[in-house]
């Protein structure tokens, strides 16, 4: 298969040259990521769709249509980018030895742009799709994933989806979930000189981690999922009080629980509950809250006699004698689009949130083969699943 190599540069070197750095819940910034992304798919001819997730946010995708008797396939990536801060030149594109630089390279702008070359093979191919493609470009990844929430509950059925987070090319179809939560304590003001009159929320809160550092050692001895391994706990912020003469009136902290297959929201709300129990046995005022989550992503859990793992084990076979079949380390989109999920992807994800960001260019080729191999594989069966 001849890639375009030329106009693969020049894609993702255009969307390098195009800022989308996720500002953590301040305003929007993918919207001219997004533009370019519908130009881009337009230009290939494909049918243009788009959401508004929120104010100057838009997933936008492009779809290639099929005869309409096999399934939806959807390829996935995400607009947005990590921070830039003390990188030299993040947005200018640079290749060298092979490699392309730039923030937003690795993760995940190659993905994006190695689909757009996917739907230019398919045409080369003339090969007629049984059901229909959709390349999807989502906000929000980096953050509270809210692009692919919105995609997997308002955007079009999808069969079977591929993302292309850097993976180097491994099969990944499963990593945990993760459960992000503010626990806020609440005490009552007074002034430091007579603490007596006030309930310390600071000293509440000590309590509570220290009954959530037994829960977080426990929870490492559970029995691991054979892929996944066993379910964590961390406590990554804390908050509280105002200045130190006054008698804190509250406390946060924001947690993160990463689960395994087999655990839901429910079941880690009711361990938390359980552990705010245990602390409250040991101080009777104590006065706490667990926040709504505001990152509630269930494991992703993709069983390997799924036509995509079939697809994509026969597809890395083919193109690089390497079907190796891993467990992603982080999270992703991935269980949002609420189908069997398979992230494979160029790149190397120690690369990707790194001061001097670049990716493989061979290795964006050959995935553009392996997308286009599986997705012949997938379309050529026209068994759906629900
Ligand atoms: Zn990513």
């Amino acid at each position: 298969m001849a890639i375009n190599t030329d106009q693969l540069i020049a894609d993702l070197s255009d969307m390098i040259r195009c800022p989308s750095v996720n500002t953590f819940g301040g305003p929007a910034a993918e919207g001219a990521m997004a533009d370019l992304f519908e130009t881009q798919l337009r230009a290939l001819g494909l049918e243009i769709g788009a959401h508004e997730v929120g104010p100057g946010r838009r997933n936008v995708w492009g779809t290639l249509k099929g005869a309409g008797e096999g399934p939806t396939v959807l390829l996935a990536g995400h607009l947005d980018t990590v921070g830039v801060d003390g990188y030299q030149s993040p947005f200018e594109p640079t290749v060298k030895d092979g490699n392309i630089y730039g923030r937003g390279s690795c993760d995940m702008k190659a993905g994006l742009a190695a689909y757009l070359e996917v739907v230019r093979q398919l045409a080369k191919l003339k090969m007629p799709l049984a059901g229909d493609l959709i390349i999807a470009g989502v906000v929000d990844e980096e953050h509270a994933m809210a692009g692919s929430r919105h995609f997997g509950l308002q955007g079009p059925k999808i069969d079977y989806a591929i993302v292309a987070e850097p993976t180097e090319l491994k099969i990944c179809p499963v990593h945990k979930g993760q459960f992000l939560a503010t626990l806020r304590a609440n005490g009552l003001a007074a002034h430091s000189s007579m603490p007596q009159n006030g309930r310390n929320a600071v000293y509440h809160m000590g309590t509570v981690l220290n009954e959530l550092q037994i829960y977080a050692q426990s929870l490492s001895k559970r029995q691991p999922d054979p892929m996944c391994g066993a379910p964590s706990f961390s406590v990554g912020v804390i908050r509280g009080g105002d200045n130190a003469c006054s008698v804190p009136d509250f406390c946060e902290i924001d947690v993160d629980r990463r689960t395994i297959p087999g655990e839901t929201t429910a079941s880690v709300i009711t361990e938390l509950e359980g552990v705010l129990d245990a602390a409250l046995a040991k101080e009777p005022e104590l006065n706490i809250e667990i926040g709504t989550p505001f990152l509630d992503l269930p494991p992703l859990d993709t069983k390997t006699d799924t036509a995509v793992m079939m697809a994509m084990t026969s597809a890395c076979k083919a193109v690089i004698s390497d079907a190796t079949v891993e467990t992603f380390p982080g999270s992703t989109d991935g269980p949002n689009y609420k189908c069997p999920t398979v992230i494979c992807g160029p790149g190397r994800l120690a690369q990707c949130h790194s001061l001097n960001e670049y990716v493989s260019i061979s290795q964006i080729e050959d995935a553009v083969r392996i997308y286009v191999h599986a997705i012949q594989k997938m379309q050529s069966t026209t068994a759906k699943e629900s």
